[in-house]
């Protein structure tokens, strides 16, 4: 946090010091603070070289780039560099030259969200806090949980009626306390707004505190590093409450900043039919409006999005787009990401790959730009979904015939 100079208001353009307050202390709630760096101080040491010596294989290795004081960071969950993977056979299923893919279910609890919930968690214990909490669709729960657990501290965790039954467990099994809200994420979000200002607690819900969105930038700052910082054209990513394609946004943002790479890269947001307020304030170019919740892709199911201004500017800066994309083609996108690359995502991140598939169809991407996908959630989190997808596995008698006459029919299909 030595180069952090303050928050800068998203609504008000004010700048506030970001260690006192998480938000914008004249517009309240809603003013929604970036963290400005000083580029020119930063630039003395945050440089190529930085990254050929640092042999610092976790996340850690961006925290002079963050809003955190240095500190002991092995006391947390084990956060690796992802692997950017090349995936030569989905690319040809899609009609594209060159496809690689950030695999973001290999994360400790199995999201990209512990790139934000470890930030949360040693901001907490910076600030001598002993509980953290928020209100979550799933992985920022989960992660919260398993973040916190290994730090020590106790979580307090607000999810939807509808969260998925495996992010659930997850959260009973880290120990959290948990509060299933009778409604939706809307809900979820008020109810925990109202009990961490009561409490005390420290504040992880995404949208509001600033500091998350600073690791999150962390997935671009890796990608970069894995380009060997010639950037793809395009990165597609999925988008729920809009934090995650601003992190993505602001790591390439301060890159350019320091010189280490020549553009940020277009970014596609996906969003589902059922639930796409972003999309749908980006092509009209109005304000964000509430919209209902109906998708099975949990974790961007947003009806209210607590960050507008961040996830709207994000790719219009980039000169990006949103698309929409149906369950049906999220299903179909989850089977064909498991059977050509050995992938398997939850929803939210299947979608990356239908929202790809549409961009190539529509001409928005032209097959021969490069592209990285952003695959953000483990599907293991969410076998329903899965089940629903693929269908059930052939239940046989223990029988040979019966085997070869089955296997005939299935490879007269194939
Ligand atoms: C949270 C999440 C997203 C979307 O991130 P937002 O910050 O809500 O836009 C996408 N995919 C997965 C798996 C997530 O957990
Ligand atoms: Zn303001």
């Amino acid at each position: 946090m030595e180069h952090v100079m303050h928050g800068r208001c998203t609504l008000c353009d004010r700048t506030a010091d970001t260690e006192k307050h998480l938000t914008c202390p004249s517009c309240g709630e809603q003013g929604i603070l970036e963290i400005e760096y000083d580029y020119v101080t930063m630039k003395q040491t945050i440089n190529h070289a930085y990254f050929q010596n640092n042999v610092d294989p976790t996340l850690w290795r961006y925290r002079p780039m963050m809003s955190l004081k240095d500190t002991d960071f092995t006391r947390g969950l084990y956060l690796p560099l992802t692997p950017l993977i090349d995936a030569p056979r989905l690319a040809r299923d899609l009609g594209i030259n060159a496809l690689r893919l950030k695999d973001e279910t290999r994360q400790p609890t199995g999201s990209l969200k512990d790139r934000a919930s470890a930030v949360a968690c040693f901001k907490a214990l910076e600030q001598g806090a002993t509980h953290v909490a928020c209100a979550s669709t799933g992985n920022a729960a989960s992660s919260l949980a398993g973040n916190a657990a290994k730090l020590g501290l106790q979580s307090v965790i607000f999810v939807p009626e509808r969260a998925p039954k495996g992010k659930l467990a997850q959260l009973m099994v880290y120990g959290a306390d948990v509060v299933r809200v009778q409604g939706d994420y809307k809900a979820a979000f008020t109810l925990s707004k109202a009990a961490i200002d009561h409490h005390g607690w420290y504040n992880r819900n995404a949208a509001i505190n600033p500091h998350l969105v600073e690791g999150k930038k962390t997935v671009a700052l890796e990608i970069a590093e894995q380009c060997l910082f010639e950037p793809p054209d395009w990165v597609v990513v999925s988008v729920g409450d809009g934090c995650t394609i601003a992190g993505v946004h602001k790591g390439f943002y301060d890159l350019k900043q320091l010189g280490l790479i020549n553009r940020v890269p277009k970014l596609l947001g996906v969003q589902a039919e059922g639930c796409a307020p972003f999309a749908l304030a980006h092509e009209t170019q109005q304000n964000l409006v509430e919209c209902e919740e109906n998708t099975l892709a949990d974790s961007i199911a947003v009806g209210i999005p607590r960050n507008p201004v961040k996830g709207l500017r994000a790719v219009k800066r980039s000169n990006g787009a949103f698309v929409r994309v149906s369950d049906e083609a999220i299903l179909e996108a989850m089977k064909t990401l498991g059977k050509t690359e050995g992938v398997f995502a939850e929803p939210a991140a299947s979608a990356v790959i239908a929202g790809l598939s549409v961009a190539l169809k529509t001409n928005l991407i032209a097959p021969e730009t490069t592209v990285v996908a952003i695959i953000t959630g483990n599907g293991l989190k969410d076998t329903d979904s899965a089940n629903r997808a693929t269908g059930e596995a052939a239940h046989l008698p223990a029988d040979l015939p019966t085997l070869i006459a089955h296997r005939k029919d299935r490879d007269n299909h194939a």
